[in-house]
């Protein structure tokens, strides 16, 4: 019979308890807001979507030696003096590289930062996105590359051109160096 009282008594005390806390946080300042009608000012430096500008770019790759998860995929095709197609960057000096390929997983980008520290030219940085969830991981293979896949094609063949022409007219010569920067996954593949 007292272990019945106690149990009344507990239940009773238990719950002006919890009202009691709930009554305090009536006239409390909220913290919580209605996500997704209201959003949160995001700070200065958040580390939201990357974000390229290729304008910038000048193709060096630092970005994608500094990435300690190898989702920065980059391929770059050397600019020939008889390509029509010339570019300045946005230093004024000519580009002396294409992008043939610039892609960003973010399946597996871990927002460390260390890509935009690296960046010499200020060209990758992050941007104000935060929301871009989709339903196949594969929609998060972001390509920046500014180029068509026939202007990469015919920058290859003049490049391809060129270095035939070369092993011809040098055959002693060391073989070039690649052009290409291959970084991710085909290590692993
Ligand atoms: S933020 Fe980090 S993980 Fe993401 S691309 Fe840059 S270096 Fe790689
Ligand atoms: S480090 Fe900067 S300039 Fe170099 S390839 Fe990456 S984004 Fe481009």
């Amino acid at each position: 019979m007292v272990q019945y009282f106690k149990n009344i008594w507990s239940g009773l005390s238990s719950t002006a308890i919890g009202m009691n806390i709930t009554a305090k946080h009536l006239f409390v300042k909220k913290v919580t807001i209605q996500y997704p009608d209201q959003k949160f000012t995001m700070p200065p430096k958040a580390r939201n979507r990357l974000a390229l500008d290729m304008v910038k770019c000048t193709g060096c790759t630092a970005c994608a030696k500094a990435c300690p998860v190898n989702c920065i995929d980059i391929e770059t095709i050397r600019v020939m003096a008889d390509d029509p197609h010339q570019e300045l960057l946005h230093t004024g000096k000519e580009r002396k590289l294409w992008l043939g390929r610039f892609d960003i997983d973010f399946a597996k980008c871990c927002y460390c930062s260390l890509c935009v520290v690296a960046c010499p030219s200020d060209a990758i940085n992050h941007s104000a996105e935060y929301e871009y969830s989709v339903y196949k991981r594969e929609d998060l293979l972001y390509k920046f590359q500014t180029l068509t896949d026939e202007q990469v094609k015919d920058k290859q063949a003049r490049l391809a051109e060129f270095m035939a022409i070369e092993k011809v007219c040098h055959p002693d010569d060391a073989p070039a160096k690649p052009v290409a920067k291959k970084n991710i996954d085909e290590k692993t593949e």
